[in-house]
């Protein structure tokens, strides 16, 4: 009786599952080994025998109906002398059809896994939308897209929300044209709720193996959100530029540097100010009268200040870069003793949000941050820190 055929699908799960190497010895089984033709190798070969006979090999060691014993799950690519070897008579008690099941399931378990590449290019976008300077601002899962592609070879998987919602909406919350206490601690509940359930699970079940930050708020509301956001996995940040009005960043090469100053202190000093001036510069008078008196730390873009100076994400690393060598040179200059730092901003959003993820990694006292009210007042927002 003429073997049965196997069906056609079913050959082709089995080349598509196995990478197209044999199970047993892992060659290449699309092309010669002498003269690098490409020529096809590889047999099909049934883990229980194609026949329930005692003369098929393995045809007995398990009861499968005919369909089952052609299906792919129940076949394994290998190299026709190894088809051969395993099927003899006498080495029939050393290929066992649990033996030979394992073989595949490992082979077929490592192709699967060795060709995930787009599993590593993911990216979930976490969007933060609130209003600031009197608007609330979009992020469209399309300009989110654009950006990650663009930017950073990455695909967004949106798992956090779903068509009509951001993954944290501060618009609604009252208090905001102030903006009052209330405000701030409304909002950051809802950082809280999002950052410390949702994504804090979606990390701990590899859900999340990569962020892509988009938020629009106001400043102290990106720091905190930054704050909140632990090093589990690589976090991208992204922002809305004012020259372009989207979200890729439009000079990925910019080279953009920063300089800054750490007065020494007497140990007597339990508060200080620092004032980081990227997006605008803050002079001393601004400051609220309680803390003009301070010791005054400054970090400062060293080209013209304005809203878009950063570029692209490396000069975004300059200034997350730049706040560490801050933070370490405060330690060493005698800043241990500082209780309270004042925190006066005028920079880009995204560096607001890289500004909270240096402070969540540095352990410092506690952070007043300031937001600057429409009449150009700077008053007490939030509080990062112990
Ligand atoms: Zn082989």
């Amino acid at each position: 009786m003429a073997e049965r055929k196997i069906p056609d699908p079913e050959r082709l799960k089995l080349w598509v599952r196995s990478g197209g190497r044999c199970q047993i010895c892992r060659r290449h089984l699309l092309e010669g080994q002498l003269g690098y033709r490409e020529l096809t190798f590889g047999q099909a070969a049934h883990i229980v025998g194609q026949k329930a006979s005692a003369k098929s090999p393995r045809g007995l060691g398990e009861v499968l109906t005919d369909e089952e014993r052609d299906n792919a799950d129940n076949l394994m690519l290998i190299c026709d002398d190894e088809h051969s070897e395993i099927d003899k008579w006498g080495s029939r008690d050393a290929f066992t059809v649990p033996f030979l099941r394992e073989l595949k399931r490992k082979h077929e378990d490592q192709v699967f896994l060795a060709t995930s590449f787009g599993e590593y290019n993911r990216t979930t976008p976490i969007r933060m939308v609130g209003w600031l300077r009197g608007s609330p601002a979009e992020v469209g899962r399309d300009a989110v897209a654009t950006a990650v592609m663009a930017n950073a070879g990455r695909m967004p998987r949106f798992d956090l929300s779903t068509r009509n919602m951001v993954e944290i909406d501060l618009r609604g919350l009252p208090g905001e044209d102030g903006p009052s206490p209330e405000y701030y601690a409304a909002a950051c509940q809802v950082i809280d709720r999002a950052v410390k359930t949702k994504v804090a699970e979606a990390v701990a079940s590899d859900e999340i193996i990569h962020l892509s930050v988009f938020a629009f708020a106001r400043l102290p509301l990106l720091v905190y959100l930054g704050a909140q956001l632990d090093d589990q996995v690589p976090v991208d940040v992204y922002q809305k530029h004012r020259t372009t009005g989207d979200w890729k960043w439009p000079a990925p090469d910019g080279t953009v540097t920063f300089t800054f100053s750490v007065p020494d202190l007497e140990p007597a000093s339990s508060e200080a100010t620092l004032v980081i001036n990227v997006s605008g510069t803050i002079h001393q008078d601004e400051l609220p009268p309680r803390v003009r008196h301070l010791p005054v730390i400054e970090l400062s873009v060293d080209q013209l200040a304005h809203p878009d100076v950063l570029a692209g994400p490396r000069e975004l690393d300059a200034f997350s870069d730049a706040c560490r060598r801050m933070l370490a040179e405060m330690e060493g200059r005698g800043h241990k003793h500082v209780r309270r730092l004042h925190v006066f901003a005028a920079m880009p959003l995204s560096s607001a949000v890289e500004f909270g993820r240096v402070l969540s990694r540095d352990v410092y006292p506690s952070i007043q941050l300031y937001d600057r009210t429409p009449s150009g007042d700077y008053v007490p927002a939030i509080q990062v820190g112990k």
